[in-house]
């Protein structure tokens, strides 16, 4: 399946909930979930018109959610979710563990970029290094104690300055730690799942797989 293409704000009204997919604006009183405008579907008092849905809808639902929170597409997620089911424990926590430790998310986490979306870019462009080695995939893992820095010839660019003046602003959460310019970055432990602050139920998730 292809990536999404359509405009963003769409997906947080299909789910009802904010999925933080257009940095800034996300926190600003011009988000449409904010604004409350009229869902499509849903009458401009907001008097939903929605079909109810089936229980596989409910479960293909949470798992759409997840897959446009993190930005990616359905053979990847399918992927995430066969090495979550082989490893021990819960496979939802695994699953959200999987995605947390995207390097992309990781970057997105440390505050270096104002969505995931624009994270991606940033490891796609070759901006940034993982244990010193240039990173160009965004899905990659990042493992426990990893060190994620720039690439010494990105730290001339307008962008590399922006990021420096952003990311002393930001608290990284407390699985990552961050050096005082901010431009370093280094993986402490696992996530867990008190520390991501999405609203997704990884049971929903599962259970769409294990039909
Ligand atoms: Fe979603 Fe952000 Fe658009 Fe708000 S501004 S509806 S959170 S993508």
């Amino acid at each position: 399946m292809a990536r999404y293409t359509g405009p963003v704000c769409r997906l947080c009204r299909r789910q009802g909930i904010k999925l933080f997919l257009k940095g800034e604006r996300c926190y600003t009183p011009k988000c449409a979930i904010e604004r409350r405008r009229s869902a499509p579907g849903e009458s401009a008092t907001g008097n939903r018109r929605r079909r109810r849905l089936s229980e596989w809808g409910i479960h293909l639902r949470e798992k759409q959610k997840a897959r446009h929170i993190y930005g990616v597409l359905e053979r990847q997620f399918r992927k995430h979710y066969a090495v979550a089911a082989r490893q021990r424990g819960a496979t939802g926590e695994n699953l959200l563990k999987i995605l947390e430790t995207r390097l992309d998310n990781v970057v997105y986490r440390l505050g270096w970029a104002n969505s995931r979306k624009e994270a991606r870019q940033m490891v796609s462009h070759g901006h940034l290094a993982v244990n010193g080695r240039r990173a160009r995939t965004p899905s990659i893992s990042v493992k426990e104690g990893a060190e994620i820095s720039w690439v010494p010839s990105s730290t001339s660019t307008t962008q590399y300055e922006i990021v420096q003046y952003q990311a002393q602003r930001r608290q990284p959460p407390e699985w990552l730690q961050m050096d005082a310019r901010g431009m370093m970055g280094r993986m402490l432990r696992q996530p867990e799942r008190a520390d991501m602050d999405i609203r997704i139920d990884d049971r929903l998730i599962v259970e769409f797989y294990s039909r």
